[in-house]
């Protein structure tokens, strides 16, 4: 079995996370339901993963999957693959739960669906506090920041970070909080450099998490009409040429080198160790500053029945309407059958 070695980042609480991650969101089909069809498909790929070498787990409240995540990681520890201290297990509180005790309540939830002790890593997945009925609750993401910090201290949770944060928030948070985020995940790829959210993160010892490090660049993402590089883009097709790799590789090699982790999602075991296959190359200056080229500002990410809510993080586009929020975001149960609070 071919196995990746993949390195770590120091987050600002002195442990390391994982430089590459195992994503676990499985989206949504074209009705905007769970794609709860693709479940056994992702434990294979995330057991396999695991096999060869990932250590490192990104899962959520909202991705229904805790159950099965946890059943893989238990797993791996029961057959001796690793134990609980190599794993970095990330999950997140969605915008239900913005109220310090709710936060305490979701991060203990979470912990039961896994049947894990503690995780590595929780994170606020956004700032905005919504009801599940869709109201603005208006809730400060500073007095959410307060659950974190308590999870933080009862031991439930080594790290606590942020999602979706932008620079103004950010700063907001950095000055009124006890603890400092270890971390901000956020959309990033060759189309959406995000350096001035980067370089301010960087700057204050928060290590940036990339979300969808792919883009449209994906088959299962690219469309008529969406941005370059695509596959088969001549100029990611050469520089992959010139190391051997593959286009998407050289994508994530580019955030790597940024000092950017990234936590692509594959349910296909070939790409699990294609992923993981970045450590052992290095893009020249020159190939960095074309890469650099594809940024265009274009987030694949933009979730615009949020738009109107208060602490929504991107830019608004003008709608008329501003489409529903879709059920499926709003109320769910957990696990491939959907029966797990
Ligand atoms: P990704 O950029 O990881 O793209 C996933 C898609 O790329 C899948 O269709 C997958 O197909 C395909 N793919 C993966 N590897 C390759 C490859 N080597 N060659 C060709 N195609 C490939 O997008 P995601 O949006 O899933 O983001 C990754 C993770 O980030 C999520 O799973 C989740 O954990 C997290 N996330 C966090 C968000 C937040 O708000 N904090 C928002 C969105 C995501 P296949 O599976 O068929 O192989």
């Amino acid at each position: 079995m071919t196995k990746v070695n993949i390195p770590t980042f120091k987050l600002n609480n002195g442990r390391n996370i994982p430089a590459l991650g195992y994503g676990t969101w499985l989206g949504l089909d074209d009705k905007l339901q769970f794609l709860s069809q693709d479940v056994p498909k992702m434990v294979e790929a995330m057991s396999h993963a695991i096999d060869v070498g990932y250590r490192h787990i990104d899962t959520a409240h909202l991705y229904r999957v805790e159950p099965e995540v946890g059943q893989v990681v238990n797993k791996k520890i029961e057959e001796g693959v690793a134990s609980r201290e190599d794993f970095f297990v990330t999950t997140k509180v969605w915008q239900h739960n913005h109220s310090p005790a709710g936060v305490e309540a979701s991060v203990r939830a979470s912990l039961r669906r896994m049947k894990l002790e503690y995780l590595d890593l929780v994170l606020m997945h956004w700032p905005m506090a919504i009801s599940e009925d869709g109201v603005d609750e208006k809730i400060d993401y500073l007095d959410t920041w307060r659950g974190f910090e308590s999870v933080l201290d009862q031991g439930l949770a080594r790290a606590i970070g942020v999602s979706n944060f932008n620079v103004q928030q950010l700063t907001r948070l950095v000055e009124g909080a006890r603890v400092r985020p270890a971390v901000n995940q956020v959309e990033l790829n060759l189309n959406l450099g995000q350096a001035d959210l980067v370089s301010y993160c960087q700057g204050q010892g928060i290590v940036v998490v990339a979300y969808s490090p792919f883009g449209t660049m994906v088959p299962s993402r690219s469309y008529e009409g969406s941005p370059e590089p695509k596959l088969d883009n001549p100029t990611m097709v050469a520089i992959g040429k010139k190391y051997g790799k593959t286009v998407t590789q050289v994508a994530l090699r580019y955030l790597f080198q940024r000092g950017i982790v990234s936590i692509p999602k594959t349910n296909t075991k070939s790409r699990v160790v294609e992923n993981a296959s970045i450590f052992d190359f290095e893009l020249s200056p020159l190939d960095v500053a074309e890469l650099a080229k594809f940024d265009n500002g274009f987030r694949t990410v933009r979730p615009v029945f949020w738009q109107n809510y208060e602490n929504y993080p991107f830019e608004k586009i003008p709608l008329d309407p501003v489409p529903a929020i879709p059920e499926s975001l709003k109320k769910w149960k957990n696990g491939i059958n959907g029966d797990i609070k």
